[in-house]
């Protein structure tokens, strides 16, 4: 299961639909409204705590804000 997103697993039990069910009833994660799991990258789907940039509506992670910075217009000063 990958953070992601989850349901990729589901693609591995199309088959399996009695596996499928209890997969959907016991295994996947809950939607959430608040708390660090809202916090997901919208490039690459990146969850966790640390390293969100979130101001500006800019919803990225840290490495894919380190990615793309400068095309975005920031610069490093240091
Ligand atoms: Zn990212």
């Amino acid at each position: 299961m990958t953070t992601s997103d989850p349901r990729k697993m589901l693609s591995q039990l199309k088959n399996k639909p009695q596996k499928l069910k209890r997969f959907e009833k016991y295994n996947l994660p809950k939607e959430r409204k608040c708390g660090r799991h809202t916090a997901k990258c919208t490039r690459c789907g990146r969850t966790g705590v640390g390293g969100f940039v979130g101001k500006y509506g800019l919803r990225y992670c840290r490495c894919c804000f380190r990615d793309i910075a400068t095309k975005l217009g920031f610069k490093k000063y240091n």
